[in-house]
């Protein structure tokens, strides 16, 4: 198969014919027909993830069609329309048993722990708990966008952050992930502020629900705009981004008894202004993923049209095109979520 493959961490990748992969007992090997590109697969690739080994396929936003099932696998077939979390969860560990799969202690990630869908086809471990049906009706570039940063922005919001309607949402950060808050938050009745440094994030943040819109390349102070804008701070805030700046920026954004959700992925931990933690009793929070259970809720929402997930797909791009766009990640992320379309 051809596969997008880079032998050293932060040198160029390229696409070439690997060895196609083969599912194990209880896994699955899909057909990738759609795979997003994300900040988490520009981290991989930078060295910043120690359970990568070289060489290496990222990619863990995926749609595509069961190729191949493993012996063990009772619940699927091949040609099943899938997408997946990208924790894919063992299922059988304290955590798991508490419906807690995203915190799985015995997790693998696609394009991280093994070879990921920047690919034709993925391998995906214990299919039975990890593999969620895609209807016909959603297409597998929307669907892709599913399995990372809609569902991580889900339930950063919904289930994390527990957003209530009425309340001011502050989102650091407006690529695909923070795009993805901005339209959930608004969805269940919030009001949103977005931040971000780019005026084209910020125009789809305002068509996707934002409230109010911060610029932050011309705001010394983001938190105090936040404050200003909210009455005296956010309810919930989120770090779409994951940088020191926006972590900072965005628990000091919080009204008393305020809720910070981490969701963006940072190389080295932030300074946290712990004082103001203390003082106004924030609460902080971290978020990974949302497991396969948990998808309805999210699913319906997209089918009766209150979420539009494809709206978030700004480009298509072959596999071809990948190994540029995983580079321009890191200097251009861009608005909006960027498709691999694998076999176009
Ligand atoms: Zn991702
Ligand atoms: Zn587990």
């Amino acid at each position: 198969m051809r596969a997008v493959v880079f032998e050293r961490f932060g040198e160029p990748a390229g696409v070439r014919e690997v060895p196609d992969p083969a599912p194990a007992p209880h896994g699955v090997v899909v057909r990738v027909e759609a795979t997003g590109l994300c900040r988490s697969d520009w981290h991989g690739w930078q060295g910043h993830d120690p359970g990568i080994e070289l060489p290496h396929v990222p990619g863990h936003e995926l749609a595509g069609t069961v190729e191949a099932v493993g012996t063990l696998v009772t619940r699927h077939r091949p040609g099943d329309r899938v997408t997946v979390p990208f924790v894919c969860a063992c299922g059988s560990c304290a955590s798991c048993a508490a419906g807690d799969q995203q915190v799985c202690e015995r997790q693998t990630q696609p394009g991280f722990t093994h070879w990921g869908s920047f690919a034709e086809y993925v391998a995906l471990d214990h299919a039975d708990v990890n593999l969620v049906a895609v209807a016909d009706e959603l297409s597998f570039g929307t669907a892709a966008s599913l399995g990372c940063r809609f569902a991580t922005a889900f339930r950063a919001v919904v289930a994390q952050g527990r957003v209530a309607p009425g309340e001011w949402v502050a989102v650091h950060g407006c690529g695909g992930v923070g795009l993805s808050a901005v339209m959930i938050a608004a969805a269940a009745g919030a009001r949103v502020v977005a931040v971000d440094l780019s005026p084209r994030a910020l125009d789809l943040a305002r068509r996707f629900g934002a409230a109010h819109c911060v610029d932050a390349s011309r705001t010394g102070d983001t938190a105090e705009a936040v404050r200003d804008l909210t009455g005296g701070g956010a309810h919930l805030s989120l770090d779409a981004l994951g940088s020191p700046v926006t972590c900072a920026a965005s628990v000091a954004g919080l009204r008393r008894r305020g809720r910070h959700v981490q969701v963006g992925l940072m190389p080295e931990d932030p300074k946290v202004p712990m004082s103001r933690v203390i003082g106004l009793e924030l609460e902080l929070l971290g978020s990974h993923g949302m497991p396969a259970h948990a998808y309805p809720p999210m699913l319906e929402s997209v089918r009766a049209g209150l979420l539009r997930p494809d709206l978030l797909v700004t480009s298509t791009i072959p596999l071809a095109a990948a190994p540029a766009a995983l580079e321009a990640m890191g200097t251009a992320p861009g608005a909006g979520v960027t498709v691999v379309e694998p076999w176009a």
